[in-house]
């Protein structure tokens, strides 16, 4: 089965970028608006941002430049996002980006002034504009780390080259790696990356799944050198500007946007590499004892706990299930989910040339694009239910915030998506008290939900430290490097239980997280916030439903622990991190046992 060309996928498959502009014509016209009025801008206020009521005149333009950038930036990148082999799309997107670096540049005096200006003028303007408030509050944090006027000037005129590295990168993961097809038994089978991890590392046939693993390595480590030089361009760039703004260290100065310590940082690294290893052992003893394996392998670590049992779900089918399964959110919701099937908010499509993996983009007053590749299965509508958690967020937070207030920290941003993975998962339970059918769900949460983000994730964030702790030394990474620290960081977290070849060495190729500063380690963040208030929901209901929809409404005027304070859940000690760990082996050893009484 080859994958299909874009333009021969069918309409229905596809998301609807005319919702963010009917035409490219009216994106055009956005894109002058925007040049002119940074132009304005830059005429009327440069060198005047010395009082408040100048300031709240400024940022209240700002707020409007920025809101086109952000449409006319989704707009062009997300037709990029689904079809790589468009060269027109991607030459219109490379002008945007151009365009919007040009502004940017001639923008920063903005900051550069205001960050000049006495804790006085700008405590007034704070008072002056709600809107303008918490941004102001970022420039004051931000002060003793802002560089000259001209080279904060010459940085961000920059700032398209700094994207370089995660350009080479997915253009040599997504453009230039071309699978050749590979034989089982006298039988041959196409490759692709997405055709890899949507299917093959799923497969239930031994022999097919490490054959696949084994064709797709090698394919990937041809091209391990250049993607290692862009990775080591990336990191020494992070270095390079951590340095410049007086962070001794990549890692404090990747953790100072997100607001978040250097301590939760490591103790959401620490205690699941140690806490929850023992229990994800276990799960790898049980599935090498179901599926009869000689021995456990990385390769094998994805397949379902019953995968005959794995029902396979219709588009229409998943909007029944989501629906249903968020119900719990409340009406507004539900017709939130139904206006994502009705308006095409979604690209279900598999084609050539599309992104891999899943995500939404929300750009601003404009609904939600959530981009995803369907194959029928009750996974994908876990991923769905995920990528309609952060829909959820950015409609609440949208719709309640000014633009430049909904910059929501990473390290709370996957908690709506990954709490309605377990809102599905609660709610399926519900349905049906066959065991086998509990036992399937179960195994859904943790081969879903909780490995993905507390193992998968997880893994490249403490890989990530190790190769940070190089950087800040000093050093510099090759591929070599790069996959010994990631051999030595899956050997750790599985033991004897599974071996770690050169092949899974190689998983650190596979991640865009990397170019993304810290994160990866943000997703079991996240998803222990999630854990806690799903909880909450389950013995407490409605209040904790409005709790929750509180703080999905509160954007980036609050922290990541302020938020998750005002979902109940206090993450200044270990305590909430250490129970949602036992959750999850207590999900396990009821796996375990189910098994144990269905005898297979
Ligand atoms: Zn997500």
């Amino acid at each position: 089965m080859e994958l299909a060309k874009r333009d021969d996928v069918p309409v229905e498959l596809t998301w609807d970028l005319s919702l963010i502009y009917p035409t490219e014509e009216a994106m055009l016209a956005d894109a002058q608006k925007m040049k002119e009025l940074s132009l304005s801008m830059e005429a009327s206020y440069k060198g005047n941002l010395t009082d408040a009521a100048t300031i709240t005149h400024c940022l209240d333009d700002y707020q409007e430049v920025y809101r086109l950038i952000t449409l006319t930036a989704n707009y062009c990148d997300l037709a990029v996002s689904v079809d790589y082999y468009n060269s027109a799309n991607q030459t219109r997107n490379d002008r945007i980006n151009s365009l919007i670096s040009e502004i940017f540049s001639r923008l920063t005096f903005i900051e550069s002034e205001l960050s000049e200006q006495s804790e006085d003028v700008l405590n007034e303007a704070m008072q002056q504009s709600d809107t303008n408030r918490y941004y102001l509050a970022e420039i004051l944090r931000n002060k003793a780390h802002r560089l000259s006027p001209e080279t904060e000037r010459a940085i961000s005129a920059l700032s398209q080259t700094f994207s370089a590295p995660y350009q080479i990168y997915n253009m040599a993961k997504l453009a230039d790696m071309k699978f050749d097809s590979f034989t089982v038994n006298g039988k041959e089978y196409p490759l692709g990356y997405s055709l890899f991890e949507d299917n093959y590392e799923y497969e239930k046939d031994t022999d097919i799944r490490r054959s696949a693993f084994s064709a797709f390595s090698a394919k990937i480590r041809q091209y391990e050198n250049v993607t290692a030089a862009a990775y080591n361009a990336q990191l020494q760039t992070e270095k390079t500007m951590a340095t410049l703004r007086g962070f001794d260290s990549v890692i404090d100065s990747l953790l100072f946007p997100q607001q978040v310590s250097r301590e939760l940082y490591n103790r959401q690294i620490d205690l699941i590499t140690t806490r929850l290893a023992p229990h994800m052992r276990k799960y790898a003893r049980l599935l090498k004892k179901i599926h009869n394996l000689d021995h456990m392998t990385f390769a094998d670590l994805k397949i379902a706990v019953d995968p005959e049992y794995d029902p396979s779900v219709t588009i229409e089918e998943s909007k029944q299930y989501i629906e249903k399964g968020l119900a719990i959110l409340g009406d507004d919701y539900v017709s939130m989910i139904q206006e994502a099937y009705k308006k095409r908010w979604v690209d279900f499509a598999q084609n050539q040339g599309k992104s891999t993996g899943g995500f939404c983009a929300s750009p601003y007053g404009k609904g939600s694009f959530i981009l995803l590749s369907w194959n029928n299965r009750m996974a994908d509508v876990f991923t769905l239910a995920h990528e309609l958690g952060h829909a959820g967020h950015f409609r609440l937070c949208n719709g309640a915030q000014a633009i430049l207030d909904t910059e929501v920290s990473s390290y709370f941003v996957e908690a709506p998506s990954t709490m309605n993975e377990l809102l599905m998962a609660h709610y399926l339970l519900k349905t049906n008290p066959d065991k086998r059918f509990r036992r399937w769900v179960l195994s859904c949460m943790i081969s879903n939900t909780y490995y993905h983000n507390f193992v998968t994730h997880l893994m490249e964030a403490a890989y990530q430290r190790e190769v940070y702790k190089l950087i800040d030394a000093g050093d510099s990474v090759q591929a070599e490097t790069l996959s010994s620290i990631m051999k030595e960081t899956l050997q750790k977290f599985w033991g004897d239980d599974v071996e770690i070849s050169d092949d899974a060495a190689l998983t650190w190729m596979r991640q865009p997280h990397y170019y993304m500063g810290l994160y990866s380690y943000t997703y079991s963040a996240g998803l222990t916030v999630a854990t806690q208030v799903c909880k909450r929901i389950e013995t407490e209901g409605q209040t904790a439903v409005d709790d929750w929809k509180k703080v999905l409404t509160a954007g980036s005027t609050k922290t990541p622990e302020e938020l998750a304070k005002m979902a109940g859940v206090d993450i200044s000690t270990d305590a909430p991190l250490l129970d949602t760990i036992e959750t999850i082996g207590s999900i396990i050893d009821e796996i375990c046992e189910l098994t144990e009484e269905l005898g297979c």
